[in-house]
């Protein structure tokens, strides 16, 4: 029998159809250079997981279905450069839920024996690669998500580009008031 070929996994927010809609229309109305991430792509990551044998999936989502976390509010309202051209939109001020969330994806994930990213987490939404911005870092419009769950994606690279598949939807528990 054929092995399996390994999975490309991230956990992430998949942006909501609507926003990533506003999102991409002001976006598509900056005069930036570079290649636009295509609307449905639009995502924000909170851990990346790299190539993984399709037996590692259930690990990955008992962790999932273990985890309680709070829906909360994520206001996008800095766009920056990240990285070798990177534009990205990110929240001035993350929430506390959001952060607990990545936490404790972190702490899962080093129980699973993998090791975790040393990096601080950089909570971003990727709009546009290879753009150049002649301002590193300045306020944008702002823009208003709730996050009502996460998710585990599968990426794919494809002949039209690169493709995310949500695998597995996890909500977020609303709070009261
Ligand atoms: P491509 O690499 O084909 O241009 P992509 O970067 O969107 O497309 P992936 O590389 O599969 O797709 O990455 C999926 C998500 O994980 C993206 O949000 C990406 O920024 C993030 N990611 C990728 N590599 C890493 C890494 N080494 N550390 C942290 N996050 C990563
Ligand atoms: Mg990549």
């Amino acid at each position: 029998m054929a092995s399996e070929k390994p999975l490309r996994l991230f956990f992430a927010l998949g942006c909501p159809p609507a926003l990533a809609d506003n999102i991409c229309s002001w976006r598509d109305s900056l005069p930036l250079a570079g290649r636009p991430v295509a609307k449905d792509n639009l995502h924000l990551t909170l851990a990346f997981l790299g190539s993984q044998p399709t037996t590692a999936l259930d690990g990955f989502k008992d962790l999932g279905d273990q985890l309680r976390g709070t829906s909360f509010y994520l206001r996008l309202d800095q766009v920056q450069t990240i990285g070798n051209g990177f534009l990205c939109l990110t929240p001035g001020l993350p929430p506390p839920p959001l952060l607990q969330l990545v936490d404790n994806l972190r702490t899962g994930l080093s129980s699973l024996g993998m090791v975790p990213d040393s990096r601080p987490f950089l909570p971003h939404v990727t709009l546009a690669r290879e753009a150049v911005m002649h301002q590193p870092h300045f306020a944008s419009e702002a823009f208003e998500w709730r996050v009502n769950g996460y998710g585990l994606f599968r990426s794919e690279n494809t002949e039209s580009g690169v493709r995310y598949d949500e695998l597995v939807h996890w909500p977020l528990a609303a709070t009261s008031g």
